[in-house]
């Protein structure tokens, strides 16, 4: 069982993941996390990405897919993965196709709260009323994420792989149904 669960910065995908993660026994891979760690080890890549992170922007596709491949090759993670902050683009997409592809795998269910992104990016906007740099990088990633997300979604659409979850739901309410269509086809 391999899963994708979309959502943009701040909409709680971490949290609905971490849920996920506990109940199924799965290995939650945030690439944002995995950048984040590797700012903090002062690693080389961690030099180099800082600054692309620190607008907003999106890290390189080639970084970011040599960072989760470590994990797709490795037997320990073999069909247990969440997919958290990965794709954000459709070259990432089909490159996650690919790399599930050479080591045997797929994904199973991809889980996207549609209502929740025009919503939260709606309350953001009223609550953020302060202007300081967080915020403007906040927007940005919002933005980044729009701009990037719609073809991902579209080639999901098109394997049918993609789960619209209920966007007026609650973070618990949000990861039940999403229990639910793992164990229906967990069988
Ligand atoms: P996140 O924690 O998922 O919101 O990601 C924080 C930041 O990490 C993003 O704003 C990007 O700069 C970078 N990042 C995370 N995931 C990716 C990805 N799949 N591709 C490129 N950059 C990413």
């Amino acid at each position: 069982m391999n899963i994708v669960i979309f959502g943009p910065p701040g909409a709680g995908k971490g949290t609905q993941s971490n849920l996920i993660v506990k109940k199924f026994k799965l290995y939650q891979l945030s690439t944002g996390e995995l950048l984040r760690q590797e700012i903090k080890d002062k690693t080389n890549l961690g030099d180099q990405i800082s600054s692309t992170m620190s607008t907003g922007n999106l890290v390189s596709d080639q970084i970011v897919g040599d960072l989760i491949e470590k994990y797709i090759s490795n037997k320990i993670y073999k069909n247990r993965l969440i997919f958290d902050g990965y794709p954000r683009n459709l070259a990432q997409a089909k490159n996650l196709e690919n790399l599930l592809e050479k080591y045997d795998q797929k994904i199973d269910i991809v889980s996207v709260n549609l209502e929740t992104i025009k919503k939260r990016i709606l309350e953001r906007k009223i609550l953020e009323k302060r202007s300081d740099d967080n915020e403007e990088i906040a927007i940005k990633r919002f933005e980044t994420y729009e701009n990037n997300i719609k073809p991902v979604i579209d080639f999901y659409k098109q394997s049918k792989l993609l789960k619209v979850v209920n966007g007026e739901a609650t973070i618990s309410e949000i990861s039940d149904e999403i229990s639910g269509l793992i164990e229906s086809i967990k069988g």
